[in-house]
């Protein structure tokens, strides 16, 4: 039925899709997803109002039979920030449970209402011929981390050479079972969440929303993976004390996963300690989908992201943005760009944007900037534009300190950023959100312990106390939303 999908032609009874007691067999998903599909045909592009639901992944895999690129739209966005993303992608359709009250800026768009029970008892579904390679699949917007978020138009090809440069890093099988507690309008947990199971024929428990209890439920339950963001591996952490339930379940598990942002090195560790399980990292962005990974019968060390994934060529270069840095030495940092049938083919709507986003020879920068370990791992250091902190004459990555901090008991959260200083060029800025808010460890302590961690020069000199650091809705740490200092 779908190249995409083998298992929806040839596995009709196998699980797909759980979301709480909903749940959908790869036969019923493909006459769900093809009765559906039928009535996209012709649309442009379709809007996906893209709720933690079964009916946005029903959506998108009905968008992606039909060959109709799809836009995930995230529910939680402000309007002016719909605004943008509905007039820069131009939809004509919107897909969204039948029901779905929609904001006024979605009011020009045909409502499709995704009606599964109907369309699941509708039969089998015709033949859909498999789109060419390079036709969009998705536009998705960056999460929005350093600027407004940009639509980055990707091809299917995207799509599956990522799943399947993942099926062999992970040794990921239709077997597999998939815990989810992860929105659906970014390539997380999306592509790799929702996508990624149904590509292998295997399945997916969505837990509609993440907790610890839901997690330790699932996976003491037969699930056998789990992907998640840093803040739901923190929280894994804190509660790992006082949940044996919990502890039982992530030691039983296959593989767990954390990408999007840096996992802290305090959380990786106290997560191993407890459950003899270490969290593997991957490393990939909105543009490029996966670009490294641990691998699941490599080492994972904490702090890596691993090596590059199967067809994608990862180098780091110097701040000319073109003089590749050999590998070899762990203390060079550079900015990673990467190549690879993964990656997207441009910003919708942003010529200078997309042509600025690419070096000679085709190498996307990522702006992210990292060194390598002798034997090719990928320490992710933090973004160049907000990352790398210039002070006395060094070149400081925040990620390193943000790990020092958080190993203090006194700091529960954590950010670094460098403000101007007429004496260094950049001063270090630590942000803390205390554990005791009553009893916050003073500055110097803070100073202190990241000086005899990592180096003097690398001490925070100024220390900002806050209740909660500012994040978006994948956990992210917004740092162009901190308060001026
Ligand atoms: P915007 O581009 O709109 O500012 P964003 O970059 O956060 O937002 P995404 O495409 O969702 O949008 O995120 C990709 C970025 O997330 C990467 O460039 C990198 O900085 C970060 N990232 C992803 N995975 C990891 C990881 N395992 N470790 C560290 N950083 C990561
Ligand atoms: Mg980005």
């Amino acid at each position: 039925m779908s190249l995409l999908f083998p298992a929806l032609a040839h596995d009709p009874d196998r699980p797909a899709l759980r979301f709480g007691d909903r749940s959908l067999t790869y036969g019923e998903l493909a006459s769900a997803a093809g009765a559906l599909a039928a009535r996209l045909d012709g649309a442009s592009r379709a809007a996906v109002w893209a709720t933690p639901t079964l009916e946005t992944a029903v959506g998108v895999v009905a968008a992606l039979l039909a060959g109709v690129p799809a836009v995930p739209l995230n529910p939680k966005s402000g309007s002016g920030e719909l605004a943008h993303i509905v007039a820069d992608s131009a939809p004509d359709i919107v897909l969204a449970a039948p029901g779905t009250e929609l904001p006024d800026v979605l009011g020009g768009l045909t409502f499709v209402g995704t009606d599964i029970d109907t369309a699941a008892a509708s039969g089998p579904a015709r033949e859909w011929p498999e789109p060419d390679a390079s036709a969009p699949a998705f536009v998705v917007y960056t999460s929005g981390t350093t600027g407004p978020p940009k639509g980055a138009v990707l091809p299917r090809r995207a799509v599956t050479s990522t799943l399947d440069a993942l099926q062999d890093a992970w040794e990921w099988t239709g077997d597999d079972v998939l815990v989810h507690g992860l929105p659906l309008f970014h390539v997380h947990g999306l592509i790799l969440g929702i996508l990624g199971p149904l590509r292998r024929g295997g399945s997916v428990r969505h837990l509609g929303r993440f907790s610890t209890e839901g997690v330790a439920r699932e996976l003491g339950s037969g699930a056998t993976m789990l992907f998640g963001v840093p803040t739901m591996y923190h929280r894994i952490a804190e509660a790992l004390p006082a949940e044996p339930e919990l502890v039982k379940a992530l030691s039983g598990a296959r593989l767990l996963v954390s990408g999007s942002a840096a996992l802290p090195v305090h959380d990786h560790e106290r997560i191993a300690a407890a459950t003899g399980r270490r969290v593997i990292e991957r490393y990939g962005m909105t543009e490029t989908l996966m670009n490294t990974s641990v691998r699941a019968d490599g080492e994972a060390r904490a702090g890596t992201v691993g090596v590059p994934l199967p067809g994608v060529s990862v180098r780091l270069v110097e701040e000319d943005g073109v003089t590749e840095i050999p590998a070899g030495d762990p203390e060079a940092v550079g900015e990673i760009q990467v190549r690879g049938p993964n990656l997207f083919t441009e910003y919708l709507n942003r010529p200078d944007a997309t042509a600025g986003a690419f070096a000679e020879g085709g190498w996307f920068r990522t702006g992210d900037m990292a060194v390598r370990d002798p034997d090719g791992y990928v320490r992710i250091v933090g973004r160049k534009a907000t990352d790398l902190i210039k002070s006395g004459g060094y070149k400081i990555g925040a990620g390193e300190i943000e790990n020092a901090l958080l190993e203090h008991p006194g700091v529960s959260e954590a950010a670094v950023t460098g403000e101007p200083d007429d004496d260094l060029g950049e001063r270090i800025v630590g942000w803390i959100v205390p554990a005791d808010a009553e009893h916050p460890p003073a500055a110097d302590e803070l100073a202190s312990h990241v000086a005899d961690r990592l180096a003097p020069h690398k001490r925070p000199r100024v220390v900002r106390y806050l209740e909660a650091l500012p994040r978006n809705d994948m956990g992210k740490i917004m740092k162009r939303a901190l308060p001026r200092g």
